[in-house]
């Protein structure tokens, strides 16, 4: 039996300026089952790493959660994340839920060396816990642990210890970062674009690594990204954003068969594929909306080829089938297979 470790409720998150406010996430609600890599797939701007963010509280200023909640299962009682104060925030964050950041390679501290940007990290979360829980955390500790989990990468612990960050490589440096978001054991990683700017080679080297520590440790992986091969080849259930709204979500397996969205089925035809035709390719006209200026109704409708008159005056609203398959588009109600 499946059991959701992360649900975002209703989850709605503005940008407030001074003279307007800018809706990056629209009534968002999505669950991230346990022990499963979820991904989450749009264009930029969608709102996938302003929802990944909700889940640490760690929304870039001035944005905030307007409307909704983030509810956290991964202990004996449910954590309301919107509502824990600086201190719960910062025992919560890396212990339960880390996150590796778009562009991790240059999240390292370049003047500090591997082994002590760990050690930093373990000994301030001590100071986190309760006086009574507290443990004095010694060099030769931090060194097991370290060691421990930079071989469990695939890096040969004792250089890369030692090692200022500009004396790895760019997929060195990735697999640290992998090391460092599993330092404190979390339940939840995020993971934001995890492979950018390196090598096909090592893209596929690091997304079997993060599948065998979802395997291994059965951690549960939140997995932002462009990339709908990676998307088919590791996750197990994948949502579809657009515009601020989750347009699609279901198993990987029923996304891909049935592609019921219009821009689901746009972004699969238009990705190209070594073993596939490609020259049946057809990319998606138009361009993503404009945040402050949202189309009325359907928010996809001036790019959708079905676009029916229904689709510009009204918002359709989510439809789940039996399955868990949710799809939000006017055919999903039409379609008499998949509306029962
Ligand atoms: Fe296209 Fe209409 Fe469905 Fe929107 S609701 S995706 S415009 S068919």
């Amino acid at each position: 039996m499946s059991k959701n470790i992360i649900e975002f409720k209703d989850l709605s998150i503005e940008y407030v300026l001074s003279k307007y406010s800018l809706r990056a996430v629209n009534k968002v609600s999505l669950n991230l089952v346990e022990g499963k890599i979820t991904a989450l797939v749009g264009e930029s701007g969608s709102g996938k790493t302003t929802i990944a963010s909700s889940m640490i509280n760690c929304i870039s200023s001035p944005g905030k959660i307007v409307e909704g909640q983030v509810l956290y299962y991964g202990n004996d009682e449910v954590i309301d994340v919107a509502k824990l104060n600086e201190d719960e925030i910062n025992k919560f964050r890396w212990k339960e839920i880390s996150m590796v950041f778009q562009g991790a390679q240059s999240s390292l501290n370049p003047v500090i060396t591997i082994f002590n940007q760990f050690y930093e990290t373990l000994t301030v979360h001590e100071n986190y816990k309760p006086k009574k829980e507290r443990r004095k955390i010694t060099k030769q500790m931090a060194k097991e642990r370290v060691k421990y989990l930079l071989e469990f990468v695939n890096l040969d612990a004792e250089r890369v210890m030692n090692s200022y960050p500009h004396e790895l490589s760019g997929g060195m440096k990735q697999r640290v970062m992998i090391a460092f978001s599993l330092l404190l054991d979390p339940k939840v990683i995020i993971l934001d674009e995890p492979t950018t700017a390196l090598d096909v080679i090592t893209q596929d080297f690091i997304f079997k690594l993060l599948q065998k520590i979802n395997r291994e440790m059965n951690i549960t992986m939140l997995l932002l990204t462009h990339d709908i091969a990676v998307v088919a080849k590791y996750a197990d259930y994948m949502g579809v954003m657009y515009g601020g709204e989750l347009m699609e979500y279901g198993t990987v397996e029923s996304v891909f068969k049935n592609r019921y969205h219009p821009y689901t089925s746009g972004l699969i035809s238009s990705t190209p594929s070594l073993i596939a035709d490609n020259s049946k390719l057809s990319p998606i006209d138009g361009i993503p909306p404009n945040l402050l200026n949202m189309p009325t109704g359907c928010r996809f409708h001036p790019r959708c080829k079905k676009c029916m008159e229904i689709c510009q005056s009204n918002e359709p609203s989510e439809v789940i089938n039996k399955n868990g398959h949710m799809v939000r588009c006017f055919l999903f109600d039409k379609e008499e297979k998949i509306n029962e």
